[in-house]
């Protein structure tokens, strides 16, 4: 079978590897001059099942009003007339029931796991290398009050096996020897020792060779504009210069961009750009960086140690499409590297970056069928889609070749939408 990915991302790359891997002709399609150039290309770099959650959660309504307030937010509302957010806002907003979390974090926590063993396959399998670490992750607590929630967090951890440590802050020191040198700043934290780290572009690019050396065909610079349907099925792709591209099946794995692409077929997919921004800067003493990752709680900012690099992620601000690197979140990041690891690298020469998170209001992907018969969706990863881009490529592959996937996967398609609704 001939398949068309429609994205270059790190969902599209993987989709792509693992088609390739069951047998098909493969082809992605993507506007940009390489893979991975768009939102995967700069994020926190976290591959991190234990903190597969949905934004969505009991509480988070009053949280968020607090985080708008504060000088260093984590959450940004520009104010719009547009009324996808709104819809978007308030279909998250029903996600905030007890009953919805349950039912939204089992389904992130499978496809998480399956996603991060995957991983390990593929690294197994090809050897690939991505500036990534196997040593955990760990969460920083700089006051009591944010130590005495963990037994809200641990409890689910509980629930669904993950493992985990919740550390005084010598455990904290042992785990990321440089925060000896801020020992004040913090009171405790939270490790997750199953969670790995790594350059999410770097793998994309990597494992694009490797796809190519499978045979799979890359077009890049190729607009995609529009889907031709007849019969319940896609027809072809056109694109930019108004060639239609026809194949037997149809991934669509183009981020936040995905929605508008398959809205004129009658899929509604309720995904919305979350932006998010990050700092990428030379490390200038190894001593005084972190190991793996460290999540600062009071900002939401993640700190990574890539290679000879730190990756200072963070930030959700709901604004649209727009791309406008803003100073104040800059500031955000810099103000939590400054705070834990202030010698840690050289923040003058740091690279500001920004990048739209395709969620989905109940966080889970939207992974599976749609209504068109050769239609596939592979999109709405939202926070995670490094953390979940293999196993969702590996489910995609599996049911674009009619094989029983090796997780469930009912609930993770668009169907899913129209049987809650
Ligand atoms: C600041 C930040 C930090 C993050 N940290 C983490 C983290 O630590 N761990 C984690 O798991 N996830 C993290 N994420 C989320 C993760 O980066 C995303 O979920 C993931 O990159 C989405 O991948 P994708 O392939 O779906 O989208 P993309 O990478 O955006 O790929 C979509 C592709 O489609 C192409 N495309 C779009 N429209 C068109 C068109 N019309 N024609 C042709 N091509 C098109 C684009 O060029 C792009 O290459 C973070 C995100 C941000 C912003």
């Amino acid at each position: 079978m001939h398949v068309l990915v429609l994205g270059g991302g790190v969902v599209g790359v993987t989709s792509a590897w693992y088609l390739a891997k069951a047998g098909h002709r493969v082809t992605v399609l993507d506007r940009q001059p390489g893979a991975g150039l768009e939102t995967s290309f700069a994020n926190a770099g976290q591959v991190s099942p234990g903190y597969s959650a949905p934004w969505a959660a009991p509480g988070i309504p009053v949280k968020a009003l607090k985080w708008l307030m504060m000088r260093h937010r984590p959450l940004v509302l520009w104010p719009s007339l547009e009324p996808r957010l709104y819809g978007w806002l308030a279909r998250m907003l029903a996600n905030c029931t007890e009953e919805a979390y349950t039912r939204n974090k089992g389904r992130m926590v499978r496809l998480a796991e399956y996603s991060r063993d995957a991983l390990r396959d593929l690294r197994a399998e090809t050897g690939i290398a991505y500036d990534h670490r196997e040593q955990g992750t760990l969460q920083l607590f700089r006051t009591q009050k944010q130590l005495d929630h963990v037994p809200d967090d641990t409890r689910v951890l509980d629930a669904y096996g993950v493992p985990y440590a919740v550390l005084d802050p010598a455990g904290c020191i042992a785990a990321e020897p440089a925060l000896a040198r801020v020992s004040g700043t913090f009171v405790g934290g939270l490790r997750l020792p199953g969670d790995e780290t790594g350059d999410a572009h770097l793998f994309t690019q990597r494992l694009a060779a490797l796809c190519e050396a499978q045979g799979v065909t890359f077009r890049y610079g190729t607009a995609i504009t529009g889907l031709r349907s007849e019969g319940g099925a896609v027809m072809g792709v056109v694109t930019g210069t108004g060639e239609v591209l026809s194949a037997d099946a149809y991934v669509a794995a183009m981020g936040s961009y995905t929605p508008a692409l398959v809205r004129p077929l009658g899929i509604d997919l309720p995904v919305y750009p979350v932006k998010g921004y990050s700092l990428t800067l030379p490390v200038t003493d190894p001593e005084a960086a972190p190991v793996s990752t460290v999540m600062d709680e009071t900002y939401k900012v993640a700190i990574t140690r890539l290679g000879d690099r730190i990756r200072v992620g963070g930030t959700a601000e709901l604004a649209g499409f727009s791309q406008i690197l803003r100073s104040p979140r800059r500031e955000t990041l810099a103000r939590s590297l400054g705070d834990l690891f202030p010698a840690g690298g050289d923040v003058a020469q740091a690279r500001f970056w920004t990048g739209l998170r395709p969620m989905t209001p109940d966080g889970t992907p939207i992974v599976g069928a749609t209504r068109l018969a050769n239609l596939y969706t592979n999109t709405g990863h939202g926070t995670l889609g490094w953390t979940m881009a293999c196993g969702s490529g590996r489910l995609l592959a599996d049911l674009v070749s009619s094989r029983t996937p090796e997780i469930a996967a009912d609930d993770l398609a668009v169907g899913r939408y129209r049987r809650a609704a």
